[in-house]
């Protein structure tokens, strides 16, 4: 697998999407070739030996990471979506932002009881989206044994909110 340094393919955006905050925009990885392929070599590489039976991703840029990985490993992708967007039977989680409350849902038939779901978003920040997504998976009879984020912000400890589920990242700031 080529090495290369991620963070020079990160753009990073100050005072988005609100004065403050710097945003580490991943679309700038996308439209890399280079980039977006060293992403998916490495989660391949991070996962091929740890039995997981589908991947589950947090709408919407955490699904660009999990459907090439997906199909290249040749699992279940389980799409994990804001309110209102999946038309089927859903099972619903509510869950707090810094200052509002926020829903997300899945199709709970699509989830194999018992199997071994790697849990996905492309940044985790606080971590309460991720802890909120893994609620909804082993509500629905799966196991989450591994979360994965591109980027990582650990100064905002998503570490002891999402524990004891062990979290990789590829870049992580600080
Ligand atoms: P958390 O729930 O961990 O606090 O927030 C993570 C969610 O917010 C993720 O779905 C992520 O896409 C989004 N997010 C927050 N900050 C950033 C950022 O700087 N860059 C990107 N790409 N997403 C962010």
């Amino acid at each position: 697998m080529e090495k290369l340094n991620l963070d020079d393919y990160i753009r990073k955006v100050p005072d988005f999407p609100k004065k403050g905050v710097l945003f580490y925009d991943i679309t700038s990885i996308l439209a890399q070739p280079r980039a977006f392929r060293y992403c998916i070599d490495s989660m391949v590489e991070l996962y091929q030996d740890r039995k997981i039976d589908a991947i589950a991703a947090i709408e919407a840029r955490g699904f660009l990471f999990a459907a090439p990985f997906a199909a290249h490993v040749g699992i279940p992708l389980l799409l994990i979506r804001k309110k209102g967007k999946l038309p089927g039977k859903v099972m619903t989680k509510k869950y707090s932002l810094e200052y509002a409350e926020a829903e997300i849902e899945i199709h709970c038939d699509d989830v194999v009881q018992g199997s071994r779901v790697l849990l996905l978003d492309d940044l985790i920040a606080t971590g309460g989206t991720l802890n909120a997504a893994r609620e909804l998976l082993t509500a629905c009879g799966a196991q989450v044994p591994e979360i994965f984020g591109v980027v990582g912000l650990p100064f905002l400890n998503y570490e002891k909110v999402l524990n004891p589920t062990p979290v990789r990242t590829l870049i992580n700031y600080h």
